[in-house]
Parts: structure tokens; C-alpha cells; sequence
């Protein structure tokens, strides 16, 4: 190890693929390290670089393994400190890359690594606020590990094990903390927060209190349909500062696909528990995830996939190519979809999603939102409003990161919609 960066006693970097809970695991674990004296530096110059990879899918996997040797190859040759998914199915095949690779699996114990490797001394100070330079002013809280779906495509309950639910009680003091702070947004994530348990605590329950503590404005990351109950609905519609908005993944529009995935709903099943929950939640926008060649789907299978996406009207789509992952039981199955139809399939679904993303923003011209603005000053200031739309706003002044600004929608780029600032939300 050599060439530390000037100023910089502990120099560390963070390289984070895949999820959500991925972000805001390696946020606590950059707090962590912030608070024994470790400092954020770009990779170029850190004498350690942690990566949290995912392996959800095969390129996944290839993605993680070149996140690791590009570390490896930095000038000031660092110490690399993998964990998250791929660390924990699959340890050996890191670890074989480079004698300078660290595999550690329980993303607890990085900091104690990396703090042994640069030789920081002391103990860790109280719990860094997920606050301030590297971090969003949308924070995201954990409030749930691993799931038990045992979707027949996905390796996360091998590699995260069954659903671990924060205790309630801590999940609201660290809500507590963010507002003092003054984050605007909270976001509850993990990997299946639907099974969210505190004893008699459900999701609802968590909501409820959460949004008590006065955070400006709460959001659900991803929630699987079978969760989308009445009392999540009720409590959406009730509380004010939940945001009107849920990601929910369908994955495929045919049921037998469906069937094949693990996945316990048909088509019809979603169609109508969206309708419901649009019923219930006024202005309710709904966003998904769908996989295209699966083994096993025909070009009718593809079609329902892409009928069922247009009758729901998503107002966005997260597309994914099928990927074989070894030890899952899909990687077994007969009927693998030839790589170009795969393509072909995943490309007609975003075409379809971009043009529900456009159709979307133009029904909202004229409207007003309010914008939580996330980076930039002058012609560049760009935000998220309460429906996840990204934000291009003008006549905003500098200095606004964090702000909740009233903004009138008066353009479409796309996947971007514009809008100009008329007031401090
Ligand atoms: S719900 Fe299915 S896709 Fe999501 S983490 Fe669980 S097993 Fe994987």
C-alpha cells in the first residue's frame, strides 16, 4: 500500500452494485468508518476500497468480479474489502482474484477490517448521522433484511437468509435522528419489507410511527403485491407525508411464466389489487419491475407481459433481461429464451415503459408538484417529486440540496420532466 492521499490520514472508498439496501448498507458502513477518523476518497486514491456486490442475476456476478480487479488496479494499489451477496454465496471465487482481497461476507464486521487493515486505533464514536458529503438528502432506512419468496430466478434468500426485521423502536430513533438532522425524505427499505414484524408491528404500524417523528416526506421502497393490503393502503391514504407512490414488481404478465417464477398472483390477481389500491390512495402512482425471457416464455407469453404492463399504465418500468444464475432452480430449467430474443423482448417492454414515462408527464403539464431538491445550482437543479419523477428545474436559486420546492411541470425530456420553481414548498 502507498501513495495515501494528501490530508487524507484513512483514506477509504466505496464501490456499491445492485439494490437499494446495498446503498444504505454501505452508507452505515461509510458512517462507521467516518466516525473511527476514516475519510470518503475517490477510488483513485484510497488505500482501502470497499465493494458490496450483488448477485442476483449471472451479470451481477461478472459485474461484481470487474468492480474488483478495476479497485485492484488503482495507483495507489489498495487493500479490496468485498462483501454483500456474491461474499457471501460464493467467498472462494473473490478471494482466489488477488492476494490484496479481503472477503467478509457480514457487513457488521467490514469496519472492524478495514479499521485493522489501516491500522485505526480506538473505538468507534456514536453512530454517524447518514448525513452530509457522500449522502443523499434522501435517506434510506433499513428496516428489513432477507426474504423467504424463494423466487425460482433469485439467489437473495440463499445469500441474505429469511426476513430480519429492525426492531421498531430503533428504526423510529434513527427516523428521529434524520429529521434533526433535517433529511426531508425517509425512504423504508429492504429486501422484502412487506414481511416487516415487530411482535404485533407490521408494516402499517411502522409507517405510523415513523411518520410521527414529522419527517417531511416518506416513501416504501419496493413492495411485493401479496403485501399491498388493506391496512398498508389505509395508512398510505391517511398520513400525509407518505408519498401516493409504490413500486410494485409484476415481473410478467403471463401466469404461467408467473407460475414458474414462484410467484404467488396471475395477472388478473395484479391487475385488480392496483385498480383497489388506486381506489383507495388518492393520486396513487404505481411503478414496477418486469423480467423478460424467462425460461420457458413464448413470444405469447411476451405479448401478455407487455398488455398486462399497458392496461396497469405504469408511470415507470425497471426492465431486466433474464440472466441464468448458477444455484438458483430457474438456471435448471428447459427452454432458455435464445440471448437476442431476450433482448428483443426487454427492448419492446422499455419502449413501452418510455412511452408511458412520456404519456405520464405530459398528463401532468400544467400541475404542480413538490420537488425535493438532490444536486445542482443555477440551470441545473434537479430533484424528485412525490410521484418519483426526476425534475429538471429552472428558476430555482443555488444552495437548495434538501429543499422541498413548489414546482409548476411545464416540460417533457423523456425520462425527465421540467418544471419551474414557483415557491418554497
Ligand atoms: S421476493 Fe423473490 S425476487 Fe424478491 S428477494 Fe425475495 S426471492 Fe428474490
Amino acid at each position: 500500500m502507498n501513495d495515501l492521499a494528501a490530508g487524507a490520514s484513512f483514506p477509504v472508498a466505496f464501490r456499491t452494485l445492485g439494490c437499494k439496501v446495498n446503498r444504505v448498507e454501505s452508507e452505515d458502513m461509510a458512517s462507521d468508518l467516518l466516525g473511527r477518523g476514516c475519510e470518503l476518497v475517490p477510488e483513485g486514491d484510497a488505500a482501502v476500497i470497499i465493494i458490496n456486490t450483488c448477485t442476483v442475476t449471472g451479470d451481477a456476478d461478472r459485474k461484481a468480479r470487474k468492480a474488483v480487479r478495476h479497485a485492484l488496479g488503482q495507483p495507489s494499489a489498495p487493500v479490496v474489502v468485498v462483501t454483500g451477496c456474491l461474499a457471501a454465496v460464493d467467498p472462494k471465487a473473490i478471494r482466489e482474484i488477488s492476494e490484496r482481497v479481503v472477503v467478509e461476507p457480514d457487513k457488521e464486521r467490514v469496519a472492524d477490517v478495514v479499521a485493522s487493515v489501516l491500522k485505526v486505533s480506538g473505538a468507534p464514536h456514536e453512530h454517524a448521522i447518514r448525513q452530509g458529503r457522500g449522502f443523499r438528502t434522501r435517506a434510506m432506512l433499513k428496516i428489513e433484511d432477507g426474504c423467504d419468496n424463494f423466487c425460482t430466478y433469485c439467489i437473495v434468500p440463499y445469500a441474505r437468509g429469511v426476513p430480519k426485521s429492525v426492531a421498531l423502536e430503533d428504526v423510529v430513533s434513527e427516523a428521529e435522528r434524520l429529521v434533526s438532522a433535517g433529511t426531508a425524505e425517509i425512504v423504508l427499505t429492504g429486501i422484502n419489507i412487506g414481511r416487516y414484524r415487530d411482535g404485533d408491528a407490521r408494516l402499517s404500524a411502522l409507517i405510523r410511527e415513523v411518520a410521527a417523528t414529522g419527517i417531511a416526506r416518506l416513501r416504501l421502497s419496493s413492495v411485493e403485491p401479496p403485501h399491498v393490503d388493506d391496512d398498508l393502503l389505509d395508512v398510505m391514504a391517511r398520513t400525509p407525508s407518505v408519498v401516493a407512490h409504490l413500486h410494485v414488481p409484476l415481473q410478467s404478465g403471463s401466469d404461467r411464466i408467473l407460475r414458474a417464477m414462484g410467484r404467488h398472483y396471475s395477472g388478473r390477481e395484479f391487475e385488480f389489487l392496483i385498480a383497489h389500491a388506486r381506489g383507495t390512495v388518492p393520486g396513487l402512482v404505481i411503478t414496477t419491475d418486469v423480467m423478460a425471457g424467462f425460461p420457458g416464455e413464448t413470444s405469447n407469453d411476451a405479448r401478455d407481459s407487455l398488455a398486462l404492463c399497458e392496461r396497469v399504465g405504469f408511470s415507470k418500468m425497471h426492465v431486466f433481461r433474464y440472466s441464468e444464475r448458477p444455484g438458483t432452480s430457474a438456471a435448471k430449467m428447459a427452454g432458455a429464451v435464445p440471448p437476442a430474443e431476450r433482448a428483443a423482448r426487454a427492448e419492446a417492454l422499455r419502449i413501452l415503459g418510455h412511452t408511458m414515462r412520456e404519456n405520464y408527464i405530459d398528463s401532468i403539464h400544467g400541475q404542480e408538484r413538490i420537488v425535493l431538491i438532490e444536486r445542482g445550482s443555477g440551470a441545473s437543479v434537479t430533484g424528485t417529486t412525490e410521484d418519483y419523477l426526476r425534475v429538471q428545474v429552472h428558476g430555482a436559486d443555488s444552495g437548495q440540496e434538501g429543499r422541498l420546492l413548489t414546482v409548476r411541470i411545464d416540460g417533457n425530456d423523456g425520462e425527465v420532466a421540467r418544471g419551474v420553481c414557483v415557491a418554497p414548498a
